[in-house]
């Protein structure tokens, strides 16, 4: 065989994992860069769960969808949504095939790891008021010491009044920060593992320094902390307790690169794939099988909760598409329905980090900038946690991809035995959906700077939009 026979028999029997930028014409990048400042802008907004809830109720509102109370029944076209207790998000654009035929879901996930206020967290020690925190989700602690820190929160005060919080995001406004050791007196900081390098009682924030009182005065400026918080909110030390308040990286989201072919942001796990499934719903119009966004609350401690993805109050919501679309839902039916879904769990997975090379296998690993990914497994050890997807459903999806002209990629998260992670995936699948993850590879993921590529975020905006519009109920088994 000739070496240009080789080759071409190369071309046509062998892969290999590509830039998406190179599928990209100069007017689609122009595109792209236009989806990213829009992305931005909407993490920009939703720092928290029940702040990204709103900020998609704005931009659904926008779009014509309405609350399904305010919906006796539903018709083919119609667009509604359900918040899950100002937490969760269930939105549908109604088919013109019965709902119990099965409906299109995509499943992201809104929480993202945090530091949360303890119950009794101020308290002044060496003239500085300080707050106790314990961290939500899987974060290397060391990360979130000595960056500015907003914080945001809802509270209660003694009437029962609600009082939104939110202090560091406007530029006017002060910050908040971890202090951590100086490096002069760090030899025995730094000889820690580093796992314990900043340990969780040590994540105190600074709050305040300025007394109160004079001499005699005890805790003086944690008095005039308090003495501000109730001025300006009417709360008391006591009305913490019963608050939801987190502290996340108070600063915005940016392009990355000379290029600026990233985004660099805190909580694009996995506020990415909300962000690009909403806009993949929004973007859907009168469609033959019902379209879905699912977001979910606590995927990061575990989806539990009522505002978790294992909650009924999203199968309460799917039940209300088939009610109000006229059909029965018995439990055999609405079983039915569920065995006849298709999902995306729309969630993160990491991208390869050529300076931490021997945490992936390279051959499979995804890349950032090489395009959505599918993955058939996460996990850790064995696939222990995973869902793992059924070939005859990753090919139905791949299908849809190819036909589409997606750019889509493949991986594992990691090395075998490394460590690894779950999404809402195998929970969904265990109620009998057909269920694949998809979405962006992501650099320094749970980091307080998560990077994505903005090829991977625009291939999986138009996956997510070709997958609502075109998967159908059949699919070869
Ligand atoms: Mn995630
Ligand atoms: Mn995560």
């Amino acid at each position: 065989m000739k070496n240009k026979e080789a080759l071409d028999l190369e071309k046509k029997l062998t892969y290999k994992n590509e830039s998406a930028w190179h599928s990209y014409s100069e007017k689609q990048r122009e595109k792209i860069d236009k989806f990213a400042q829009e992305y931005k802008d909407f993490l920009d907004r939703g720092k928290t769960e029940r702040e990204c809830v709103a900020a998609c109720i704005e931009l659904l509102e926008k779009n014509g969808f309405v609350s399904a109370d305010e919906k006796e029944t539903l018709v083919p076209g119609d667009r509604i949504y359900r918040s899950i207790r100002n937490k969760g998000l269930v939105a549908s654009v109604i088919g013109t095939e019965p709902v119990l035929d099965g409906v299109n879901i995509l499943g992201a996930h809104i929480d993202s790891p945090h530091i949360d206020l303890k119950p009794m967290p101020l308290y002044e020690d060496s003239g500085m008021a300080l707050m106790k925190t314990h961290y939500y989700g899987g974060i290397k602690k060391y990360q979130w010491s000595t960056i500015p820190l907003a914080l945001h929160g809802v509270m209660y005060n003694s009437e029962g009044k609600r009082i939104l919080v939110t202090v560091g995001e406007d530029e006017q406004d002060p910050v908040f920060t971890i202090n951590e050791l100086l490096v002069h007196l760090s030899q025995e900081q730094l000889a820690r593992k580093a796992s314990e390098a900043v340990k969780g009682e040590e994540l105190n924030v600074l709050v305040g320094g300025l007394p109160i009182g004079d001499a005699e005065t005890k805790e003086g400026v944690k008095l005039g902390v308090l003495k501000l918080l109730n001025d300006k909110y009417g709360i008391t030390e006591k009305d913490f307790m019963t608050a939801e308040i987190e502290l996340v990286p108070a600063h915005k989201a940016k392009d990355v690169g000379f290029d600026r072919s990233y985004v660099g942001a805190y909580g694009q796990d996995d506020r990415v794939c909300a962000y690009t499934s909403l806009a993949a719903l929004m973007k859907v119009k009168n469609p033959a099988r019902t379209c879905v966004c699912l977001f979910s609350d606590k995927e990061e401690v575990g989806s539990i909760g009522n505002t978790g993805a294992l909650s009924w109050l999203y199968e309460n919501a799917l039940m209300e598409l088939a009610v109000k679309t006229g059909s029965g839902c018995t439990s055999w039916e609405y079983r039915r329905m569920l065995d006849a879904s298709h999902m995306l769990s729309s969630d993160v997975t990491a991208a390869f980090d050529p300076t931490y090379a021997s945490a992936y296998d390279k051959l499979n690993t995804a890349f950032a900038g090489s395009g959505v990914c599918l993955m058939k497994y996460t996990g850790s050890r064995g696939k222990g946690g995973s869902n793992d997807a059924h070939s005859e459903f990753f090919n139905a999806v791949v299908q849809v991809f190819e036909k589409n002209g997606i750019c889509w990629q493949t991986g594992e998260l990691g090395r075998v035995d490394l460590g690894g992670g779950g999404t809402i995936a195998a929970d969904m699948a265990n109620k009998g959906i057909n269920v694949i993850d998809c979405g962006v590879p992501v650099l320094s993921m749970h980091s307080p700077f998560e990077v994505t590529s903005k090829a991977d975020i625009y291939s999986t905006y138009e996956g997510f939009v070709a997958f609502l519009k075109k998967m159908k109920k059949e699919i070869d088994s």
